[in-house]
């Protein structure tokens, strides 16, 4: 397999899904409007403010792109969207779909990274992705799962990290862990120390970091 450089990919308007935002909203429109009549105002209020957010669906969830790293198909993207398949996140700028630069930041930990058995943490900070200096413990008590994890930090940074837990698709409402990050340099190095088999697809972002790192230090 030849890994490509990123280019940014095409968004398109799917009309299917346009149309069941639309559907949505006229629904939830009614509702609305029926529990207006009732005079109870309070879920008038409530299915009128849901029907606004069914057209924020009609803006950016009608849209699907491909995932410039993987190839697939890709819905719903709102914010910063992750590839269910090679884990890169990624959003709409300017009218198309780009992954993520290795130096982009986030200003709380967003970045959310499923973790498996191997909690392998590489040697980068994960607030800023400069190298590490020291650790940060955290904890997640859930009731499917509980562990300690350290995670690395420079000497500047704190708080760049949290454990939370997501429901996995398609297995109802089972929860998994997932290791929440601001910096995607760190991130993308998380991804290739813990999935081995996603690391040739995460080939170029590595030369890309190694760029920005350099740049960096020449500025
Ligand atoms: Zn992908
Ligand atoms: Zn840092």
């Amino acid at each position: 397999m030849i890994a490509l450089p990123r280019q940014p990919m095409p968004i398109q308007r799917s009309w299917f899904r346009t149309a069941g935002w639309a559907l949505t909203g006229i629904i939830l429109l009614g509702l609305a409007a029926f529990m207006g009549q009732l005079g109870n105002y309070l879920m008038a209020g409530v299915f009128g403010l849901f029907a606004l957010l069914s057209s924020i669906g009609i803006g950016f969830g009608s849209y699907v792109t491909a995932c410039p790293v993987c190839g697939k198909q890709l819905r719903g993207l709102f914010g910063l969207k992750r590839c269910s398949q090679c884990l890169s996140y990624g959003k709409v700028s300017e009218g198309q779909y780009h992954e993520l630069a290795p130096d982009f930041l986030t200003k709380v930990p967003l970045l959310a990274l499923p973790l498996g058995d191997r909690r392998e943490m590489p040697p980068l900070c994960c607030a800023c992705g400069a190298a590490a200096a020291r650790t940060e413990r955290l904890r997640i008590i859930r009731l499917e799962f509980a562990f300690d994890l350290d995670v690395p930090h420079c000497a500047f940074h704190t708080g760049g990290a949290d454990l939370a837990s997501e429901t996995i698709a398609g297995k109802g409402k089972a929860q998994a862990p997932v290791l929440q990050v601001k910096s995607y340099a760190f991130y993308l190095a998380c991804v290739k120390a813990n999935y081995p088999s996603l690391a040739i697809l995460h080939h170029f972002s590595n030369d890309s970091i190694a760029q920005s790192l350099l740049a960096r230090h020449k500025s």
